[in-house]
This record gives C-alpha cells, sequence and structure tokens, in this order.
C-alpha cells in the first residue's frame, strides 16, 4: 500500500517515480460481508471508510461496476458550499465543510480542497433580499455570508459585466467566503485508499444485478461476479437508483434520473478568483487550478440515464456564461460531458433506513452531491451502524415524503428542470 510522506515523495522523485504501489488493493469477492455498499462513487466510498473508521466494522465489500470514479464523483463542476436556507440543510452541510476542512490530513491524500469562495449574483432587489434572508439564516445557523455590492463585486471579478446597460444587471451578490472547490478524483481515490487500508474490499466491474432475499428482508446481491451474502445491503447509485431499486422490487420512489452537462475550456491565466453564479438563470464557472473555466447550468429537461447531452443545453449554457462575462466569447471550449443525476422532488437528499428490512438507501443528490460526500459518507455510516438516522440525517429519511415534512430548498416542488 502506498504511503505518502515527504520523504516517500522525494525517494520517488529520485527514482523516477517507478516504484508506487496501487492505492487499492483488487480483491476477489468473498461469499459474505457484514455489508455491502453497492455503488463506487464519493458516497459509496466514503460510506465504507466512516463505517471502518468510525465504527470499526471493517469486513465490508464496495461493489462497483465500472471503475472507481467513472459515475458523478468524476464529472462533477467540484464546487462545495453550504450556502444553504432551512436550518436542517445548513447543519448537514455545515457538518459536511467541517470535515472536508480536514479531509486532506485525515485521508493523508491531498484533495486539493481550496476555499476560494462561492458568490452568487443578484440581478433584481427581490432576489438581492432573497439572499439577504439565505445570508442571515446561513450566519445563525453558524456559517459564514457576506452581502456584497456591486463595487465589491467588480473589484473581485474585474471581467464581470457589472454596468447598467448589461443584459441582466447587477443588484449585489451573496458570497461564502469558505466555500470553494476540491480535486474530484482525489476524494474518490483518497476515501478508496483510506477504506481499503483499513480491510473494506473494493470490488471494480462488480455490476449488482439482483438481491437476495429472505422473504422482504435482503440477504445480499447477485453481481456480474457471482452471489455475496451480507447482513446489511446499503446502496448509494446516484443517477443508478430506480434501476438497482427496481431490481429490489421498488418501483416508487420521490427520485427521477436526469441528464447535466458539464464543460472546460482551454486554460486561461487566472481571472476567476471563486466560483461564481448567475442569478439571471442557472450557471455556475470557477477556474480549475490548470487554468480552464469550468461550468455548467441547468439540466438536459427529460429523464434519462444517458451520460451524453444534447445541443440546446449546450447553447443555453455558452449564452448564460456570455451574458456574464462576454470577453469569454473569445475563448475556446475544449470538452464537454455528461453525468446522470437523481433529482429528489423536493431537491434534498435521502440517507435512510430501509426501504426493506436489511436494505438502507443514499440518494437524491440533485445537482450537489459531491460537497456532501463527507458528510452523506459519516451519516449513512452511523445509519448502516446504528440502524437508525444521526441526528444531523434525521430529517432526511425517507419518510419524510410520506408525511409530508419535505425540506424544499427553493420552493421548486416536482418540476426537476427547477431543482
Ligand atoms: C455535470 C455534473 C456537475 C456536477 N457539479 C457538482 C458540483 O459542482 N458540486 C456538487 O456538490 N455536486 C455536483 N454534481 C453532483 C455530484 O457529482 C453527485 O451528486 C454525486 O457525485 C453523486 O454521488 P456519487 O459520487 O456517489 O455518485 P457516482 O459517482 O455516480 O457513484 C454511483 C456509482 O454507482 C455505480 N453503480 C450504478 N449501478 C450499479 C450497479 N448495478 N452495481 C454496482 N454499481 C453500480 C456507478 O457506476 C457509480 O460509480 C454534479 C454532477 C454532474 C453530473
Amino acid at each position: 500500500m502506498a504511503e505518502y510522506s515527504a520523504l516517500s515523495l522525494l525517494k520517488n522523485a529520485l527514482t523516477g517515480n517507478r516504484d508506487w504501489k496501487p492505492a487499492w488493493r483488487k480483491p476477489d469477492p468473498k461469499p459474505s460481508y457484514d455489508v455491502i455498499v453497492v455503488g463506487g462513487g464519493g458516497h459509496g466510498l466514503s460510506t465504507a471508510y466512516y463505517l471502518a473508521k468510525e465504527h470499526g466494522i471493517t469486513n465490508v465489500a464496495v461493489v462497483e461496476k465500472g471503475w472507481l470514479g467513472s459515475g458523478n464523483v468524476g464529472r462533477n463542476t467540484t464546487i462545495v458550499r453550504s450556502n444553504y436556507l432551512y436550518p436542517q440543510s445548513i447543519r448537514f452541510y455545515e457538518h459536511s465543510m467541517r470535515l472536508w476542512e480536514n479531509l486532506s490530513h485525515d485521508l493523508n491524500y491531498n484533495v486539493m480542497f481550496s476555499q476560494r469562495g462561492i458568490l452568487n449574483l443578484a440581478h433584481t432587489p427581490a432576489q438581492f433580499d432573497d439572499y439577504a434572508r439565505r445570508g442571515n439564516a446561513m450566519r445563525h445557523g453558524g456559517g459564514d455570508a457576506e452581502l456584497l455590492n456591486p463595487d465589491q463585486i467588480a473589484r473581485l471579478y474585474p471581467g464581470l459585466d457589472v454596468s447598467a446597460s448589461a443584459r441582466f444587471p447587477v443588484v449585489g451578490g451573496l458570497l461564502q467566503p469558505k466555500a470553494g472547490t476540491a480535486r474530484h478524483d482525489a476524494v474518490a481515490w483518497g476515501y478508496a485508499r483510506g477504506a481499503d487500508r483499513r480491510g473494506v474490499d473494493i470490488i471494480e466491474n462488480c455490476e449488482v444485478t439482483g438481491f437476495l432475499r429472505d422473504g422482504d428482508r435482503i440477504t445480499g446481491v447477485t453481481t456480474s461476479r457471482g452471489e455475496i451474502r451480507a447482513a446489511k445491503v446499503a446502496v448509494a447509485v446516484a443517477g443508478s437508483t430506480g434501476h438497482v431499486m427496481k431490481l429490489a422490487g421498488i418501483d416508487k420512489l420521490p427520485i427521477e434520473s436526469h441528464l447535466l452537462q458539464a464543460f472546460v475550456s482551454e486554460s486561461l491565466k487566472p481571472i476567476l478568483p471563486g466560483v461564481i453564479t448567475w442569478g439571471g438563470g442557472h450557471l455556475y464557472v470557477s477556474q480549475s487550478d490548470k487554468g480552464g473555466l469550468v461550468f455548467g447550468g441547468d439540466l438536459d429537461g427529460y429523464n434519462s440515464y444517458a451520460q451524453r447531452g444534447n445541443l440546446p443545453l449546450v447553447e443555453e449554457v455558452m449564452s448564460e456564461l456570455l451574458a456574464m462575462f462576454p470577453a469569454f466569447a473569445r475563448v475556446r471550449l475544449l470538452r464537454s460531458w455528461g453525468g446522470v443525476m437523481d433529482m429528489s422532488m423536493d431537491g434534498s437528499p435521502i440517507i435512510t433506513t430501509g426501504p426493506l428490512p436489511g436494505m438502507y438507501l443514499n440518494c437524491g443528490w440533485c445537482y450537489g452531491g459531491f460537497k456532501a460526500t463527507p458528510a452523506s459518507g459519516w451519516c449513512f455510516a452511523h445509519t448502516i451502524a446504528r440502524d437508525e438516522p444521526h441526528e444531523i440525517n434525521a430529517p432526511f429519511t425517507l419518510d419524510r415524503f410520506h408525511r409530508g415534512i419535505l425540506i424544499d430548498e427553493k420552493g421548486q416542488g416536482p418540476t426537476p428542470k427547477l431543482h
């Protein structure tokens, strides 16, 4: 197993970097485990890591149909923030932020967490009032928030059109200074390495094709590499939730799968100090450490399990970016890609026991599951280990949809395009 220290970096640099060991093993599946986690994305891997680290449960398999990082954990625009309105969300995402702040140290793996701030632009007085309310709620919840006027915004973002003649004039903005970005692949690799070194088996190229049952109780999974039994089976498959849960006979969940695209440009000299979002529609952009503009917008607008997007949405996202930064019209686009999003009907996640005995479910991450990766795994591990949610994820169980206690962050309800 690779150990990372200043000494090992120096030694390997001097010997041509030929002696690095794989960061995690490639074990064959055992016949049974205490816990199987279905899905080797960020959430499945962090769940396995915290099961081992926080609860001493190490007889765990993470079963992944492709390779680690092939899902949304390797496809997102890497924004980490906790700028929510409702106390339940603030508590959860602030917990995630605290885990992020110590994550590289905890994993002994540089996840390149960079707290460069996120700025939400307001284009109408009503929108600015709304941001003031949200900023106050964030500060009440122990978070950080600052309202900025157009002059302060212009100083931060010199390329931004804040003139009165802009197509969408900037009235002000809400800044969360401790928000930022992290290297998405490194998060998956760091959690994988950390879980593996505590004894977790990470089994790639192993698709779950069905569930083993004893009456209602889930007792294991059938996979492309044979049957595996377990006392507990935890599902964390993000955009594939509907498909995988159907294999267990659950065909009604408050989740829809939708496609979200992302884009990266050629490298530029530093021009964006942090993450900035446009309030006239739905557009978020930051600059990677390599200099590329990393940005995205809305969903493609129809249910899909495809990982490639449509052209009208490309046009929409580009026009939004140029409304904000007209000078980016001369920047060349390098790549675009898509990922399948698990859109919940109130825009908030589900981390729950059930819906069947022996089963646990983690889904509904919508646009924002990357930033939740640490807290999601931490809370899901607690829920699996103790058979009940932690108080932080108690508001996010599945039965909120039965009881009508939704956490509707933007009042956008069941119209996934508006999530
Ligand atoms: C374009 C885009 C931009 C985004 N931008 C952001 C952002 O800036 N900030 C943010 O916070 N969030 C963002 N997100 C959302 C975030 O990436 C997701 O919410 C989060 O990654 C989902 O959790 P995950 O990492 O566990 O998912 P995934 O990485 O998708 O993991 C699920 C895994 O389950 C596996 N799987 C599926 N079916 C099976 C099966 N039958 N058997 C075994 N394994 C299976 C898949 O192969 C996959 O690896 C973005 C998403 C996309 C697509």
